[in-house]
């Protein structure tokens, strides 16, 4: 099925680690260290359309004009905590990053996504940003994020999962249709409980090891 602005990488090597995290026994330090592997093949689809500009450089032997990165560092911001799993991958792909966090939780009664923490890179209007979250379920708590993002001046987002149910991604669409999606899956449907089926099960408790 295809869906508005979102984008599936299927890399075989993407879908093959992919596979191997979902897998139950999978231990935390392999599920982390496939996350990492699975963020930089992602990374490298993402930043696709990053500016070069043209510079001087000295060879050994001569002077040339060579594509380097221009303008204002790009952005990485981390829905915590699970976000931060994607996070380091992206930064040993472009470590020059400038690095945000945003922290939600969801409130017992009303079930909407409170904010617990914010820190964002400054000139962030002016840089490109990519917004990480490995599951995008309900996408109650991706949108709160992009809220908070845009109202501090993002203008150039991305968002980033490795897996997405079509709730979630229909959610996503209609609040935010100028940001696109990118992930490795789309799952077939959340349970009761908020969860992707078939999914890989709680992707923060599997990456720290809590429950
Ligand atoms: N968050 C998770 O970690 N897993 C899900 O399946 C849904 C939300």
């Amino acid at each position: 099925m295809n869906y508005p602005n979102t984008y599936l990488i299927d890399h075989p090597l993407i879908q093959h680690k992919l596979s191997l995290m979902r897998e139950k026994e999978t231990s935390s330090a392999s599920f982390r260290h496939l996350l990492r592997e699975i963020s930089l093949l992602m990374g490298y689809e993402i930043t696709r359309d990053l500016i070069l500009e043209m510079q001087t450089i000295e060879t050994p032997l001569e002077t040339m004009e060579t594509p380097l990165l221009s303008g204002k560092k790009l952005c990485l911001i981390s829905i915590l905590r699970a976000g931060n799993g994607l996070l380091d991958g992206l930064l040993d792909l472009v470590p020059s990053a400038r690095v945000g966090y945003v922290g939600l939780y969801r409130d017992a009664q009303t079930l909407e996504a409170v904010e617990y923490y914010k820190k964002l890179p400054n000139h962030i209007h002016n840089r490109p940003a990519i917004v990480v979250d490995p599951m995008l379920a309900t996408g109650h708590s991706a949108i709160a994020a992009l809220d908070i993002i845009k109202s501090s001046g993002a203008n150039r987002i991305k968002f980033l999962c490795l897996l997405a149910s079509p709730e979630g991604i229909r959610n996503f669409n209609e609040a935010h249709p100028d940001v696109p999606i990118f992930t490795a899956a789309i799952d077939r449907e959340l349970n009761d409980h908020g969860y992707i089926l078939p999914g890989l099960g709680d992707a923060g408790d599997r990456l720290f090891g809590t429950r």
